[in-house]
């Protein structure tokens, strides 16, 4: 049976009550890698940063693990919150977002990033039995990291707190592809291994595929195609036909 961490239905997001994000259907079960496609500028991170409170949502229904965070007679469900106080709470449930820039501080040491994140000395040991690349670096600022090691700390980061959802915005950025080719699998082990729910928003099309369970594209703010990773990797036609905006 499922077990959805994240399920959107018909979710309008945006700015400031200006929609970018229309329609939007999309779950994520526990233990499940939800790729989440699209060209520039469809909506994708607009749609990870409402799942993780820093938007609020504008309409349609919103579940974030279980929490309704807004339902579909357009009214969150409870008080009105800041953005930040929404995002800490759910962060505090089970919520972690790894955004594009990587959110890390220059100054600040990978232990001190891990130590910041809830991380005791066993959360610690952990994130370097998962990237022991990291281990040696312990005591060096993040700013003197190189972008994989950069993008390793904040994927640790985020996995300390034992996230029950996790999303990751353009890993592959600015990294070798040998490294992207490292790194995307270890999505995949997460979601196994630890039974969360990943939604992974990607450049690197192929690869996401590779190791997701699931996909969606978004073009213009909507979903225009979804299915599974095989049947999409299939379908070249219909991805390039939804990256083009002929969906
Ligand atoms: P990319 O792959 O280029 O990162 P994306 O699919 O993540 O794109 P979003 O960043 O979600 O797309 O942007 C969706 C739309 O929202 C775009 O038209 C963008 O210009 C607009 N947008 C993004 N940030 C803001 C903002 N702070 N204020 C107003 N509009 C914004």
């Amino acid at each position: 049976m499922s077990d959805p961490v994240l399920v959107a239905k018909r979710l309008r997001a945006g700015y400031d009550g200006v929609a970018v994000v229309h329609d939007l259907d999309l779950t994520v079960d526990a233990g499940e890698v939800v790729a989440l496609l699209g060209a520039n500028g469809a909506g994708k991170t607009t749609t990870l940063l409402t799942v993780a409170g820093l938007l609020p949502p504008i309409d349609g229904t919103l579940l974030v693990l279980d929490e309704v965070a807004h339902d579909e007679h357009g009214r969150g469900r409870r008080v009105r919150r800041s953005a930040l106080t929404r995002t800490w709470k759910r962060a505090r449930r089970g919520v972690a977002l790894v955004p594009e820039d990587r959110g890390l501080f220059p100054g600040l040491t990978v232990r001190e990033h891990l130590r910041l994140a809830r991380g005791g000395r066993d959360a610690t040991d952990r994130a370097f039995d998962m990237f022991p690349a990291l281990a040696p670096l312990a005591d060096r600022p993040s700013g003197l990291l190189s972008g994989g090691e950069q993008q390793m700390l904040a994927l640790a980061r985020a996995l300390v707190g034992e996230p029950r959802l996790l999303m990751v915005d353009e890993m592959s950025l600015g990294l070798a592809p040998i490294i992207v080719e490292r790194l995307l699998p270890m999505l995949r082990t997460i979601a196994t291994e630890t039974g969360a729910g990943v939604l992974l928003v990607e450049q690197h099309v192929p690869m996401a595929l590779a190791v997701a369970d699931r996909a969606v594209v978004m073009s213009r703010g909507r979903d225009v195609v979804s299915g599974t990773a095989a049947e999409l990797a299939a379908r070249p036609d219909l991805l390039e036909a939804s990256y083009l905006g002929e969906r």
